[in-house]
């Protein structure tokens, strides 16, 4: 099966799994879990933080560093298309008590910088008060779009005028630095915390890890712990996060490459079109033409009888992202795919 649904499908190499396998341990509740340790330092100085904590998974990240960042009753602002509001299970309203302050998501992922301006509560006895600022980067919903560091800048700047917290969703921030062709330190450096996921693109089989000032993180270290995430001897998935930023964060640029190449022949199908003519990262997402008589979900079977696996993201779109384990001639076989399931 050639499997696209998500970059979240990729299984750990035979060598990651020898990593693994001689991973150094200790009991990380108890902060004595060297290869835990290691991962938090490289990941902090990867993203020029002062601190790093590692997470079993990206919805515990952010929900750990928006409980943390937050109080009860308080607003966050965030998009509509944001993955917080969208899929982690309204967990900041049912765990935290948070509203979130929903603005529309621009077609680049962004937010307007006004509509955030006058999203700010003031201090009035009516109003709930605004605690944080959370951005998206790469914006999954909006086809993987790469926000910008200028734009994250001038957010960053919103936020200190106002003293408002500032997060940010960087399940796949390494995707955006890559794209951008810019230090990922230099994308995330306005933001007081950034989550990444090391079990995406990066090809880890589980966490992800907050990064932020060592107060921040010494306060949600204990977050986490409340939220059931302390773990014991957790080195050994530790270690196959340091294997994936050393090994595999260079190659997520080949995944861009494969993902341009994978639109420029769908794109050339009828009945095709695509979200983005050119890729803005890992993902293709891509729309069925009305007049086609197959919808999402019957094309996929069709698909899947071909051995090819896709994401259905509404009745006539798809989403398709690249990861480490599609080939170039995988991406041939999934254009080919399609052809005859359309013809
Ligand atoms: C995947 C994802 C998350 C959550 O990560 P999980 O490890 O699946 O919980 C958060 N934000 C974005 C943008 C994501 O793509």
């Amino acid at each position: 099966m050639i499997d696209l649904r998500s970059d979240t499908v990729t299984k750990p190499s035979p060598e990651m799994r020898e990593v693994i396998a001689k991973a150094a341990v200790g009991d990380d509740v108890y902060g004595e879990d060297p290869s835990v340790n290691l991962l938090e330092e490289e990941s902090a100085r990867l993203l020029g933080k002062e601190a790093g904590l590692f997470i079993p998974s990206g919805t515990m990240g952010n929900l750990a560093a928006m409980l943390t960042h937050c109080e009860r009753g308080s607003e966050i602002i965030l998009g509509d298309k944001a993955h917080t509001f969208l899929y982690e299970v309204g967990g900041i309203a049912a765990l935290g008590g948070i509203q979130a302050h929903i603005l529309p998501n621009q077609q680049d992922g962004t937010l307007g910088l006004e509509d955030i301006r006058k999203a700010i509560r003031m201090d009035d006895i009516h109003d709930p008060p605004t605690r944080l600022i959370t951005l998206e980067n790469t914006h999954n919903r909006c086809g993987g779009v790469a926000l910008t560091g200028e734009y994250t800048r001038q957010v960053g700047e919103i936020a200190k005028e106002r003293q408002l917290k500032f997060h940010l969703d960087g399940a796949r921030i390494f995707n955006a630095a890559a794209a951008l062709k810019v230090n990922p330190a230099e994308l995330v450096e306005p933001a007081d915390s950034v989550m990444f996921c090391l079990s995406k693109g990066l090809g880890a089989p589980v966490g992800s890890v907050l990064c932020g000032e060592a107060a921040f993180i010494k306060r949600t270290r204990k977050t986490r712990k409340m939220l059931g995430g302390g773990m014991r001897q957790a080195g050994m998935i530790a270690a196959a996060g340091l294997y994936a930023l050393e090994k595999n964060l260079p190659l997520l640029i080949q995944d861009h490459q494969r993902a341009a190449d994978l639109a420029r022949g769908l794109g050339g199908i009828e009945g095709l079109t695509l979200e983005h003519e050119k890729p803005p990262t890992n993902m293709v997402y891509i729309n069925l033409a009305r007049e086609l008589l197959l919808n999402a979900e019957e094309t996929a079977i069709k698909l899947k009888d071909k051995g090819v696996l896709v994401g259905i993201t509404g009745e006539r779109q798809f989403r398709m992202v690249v990861h480490i384990w599609i080939n170039d001639q995988d991406v041939e076989k999934v254009i080919q795919a399609f052809k005859d399931v359309l013809s």
